[in-house]
């Protein structure tokens, strides 16, 4: 009670909303700059189980921006170390880290039984398998990036188009916009994770999705953001899947 009062305090979260996040199961995709920041603030808020995913090794370039790690950590992997980082915030709540890459072999089995998926990976391919899986399973995700200045979040849930009517996977081959190719500002993914981290606790405690089907792009040099409606797309292949 005391760990959680300033939340539960807050008109509209009660106790209820709180024993919701307890009981909630995420799985977060990648831990990078968006990873770090999002599962620290979850885990703060009292989410009751997190899983983590990702196969990389800590290297001294992610330093810039990714919060959980400092240069002790590097060549441990970041799975772990987040992990171990999550259950030192908040020992009350229950941390999985898996060092490997989400692929065909263990979407179904990770994604499967979970109330939330979180998105914060650094790649189409995983990008376009994670919405695929969840599609099937009738599991909401939400996703988020981050690049240079600007980032992008949207929700995907129940009846909504997904990720793939959004950005058609014949049009969004080009992998070379990644951070681990391309310049980010320390911030970026970290204002987007928080934004992510925000609204997962909108849906899990409140049951709100502000941004199902709706893309709100943030540009962070004239600190805008818009949010955008987009819809079916009739070809999507997620979507015919479901
Ligand atoms: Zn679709």
């Amino acid at each position: 009670m005391h760990l959680y009062s300033r939340q539960i305090l807050l008109e509209g979260w009660d106790l209820e909303a709180q024993e919701k996040l307890k009981l909630s199961n995420v799985l977060i995709v990648g831990c990078g700059g968006i990873g770090c920041a999002l599962a620290e603030l979850l885990a703060r808020a009292g989410v009751g189980k997190i899983s983590l995913i990702d196969a990389d090794s800590i290297e001294v370039s992610n330093l810039q921006r990714q919060m959980a790690f400092g240069p002790a950590d590097i060549g441990f992997y970041k799975a772990d170390i987040l992990a171990k980082r999550l259950t030192q915030i908040n020992p009350h709540i229950q941390v999985h880290s898996i060092v490997a890459k989400l692929d065909k072999t263990n979407a179904d089995c990770l994604i499967a039984s979970q109330d939330l998926v979180l998105d914060g990976c650094d790649n189409f391919t995983t990008r376009y398998l994670v919405n695929q899986i969840c599609q099937q399973h009738g599991v909401p995700l939400i996703s988020a990036s981050a690049i240079g200045f600007q980032g992008q979040l949207f929700m995907v849930e129940g009846d909504s188009a997904c990720y793939e009517c959004l950005f058609p996977k014949e049009e969004q081959q080009n992998e070379s916009l990644r951070c681990a190719d391309s310049g980010v500002l320390a911030t970026t993914p970290n204002v987007m994770a928080s934004l992510q981290a925000h609204h997962a606790l909108l849906y899990l405690g409140l049951n709100l999705r502000p941004l199902k089907q709706k893309l709100l792009l943030w540009n962070g040099l004239n600190m805008t953001q818009r949010i955008l409606n987009f819809m079916h797309d009739e070809n999507c292949a997620s979507c015919q899947a479901r």
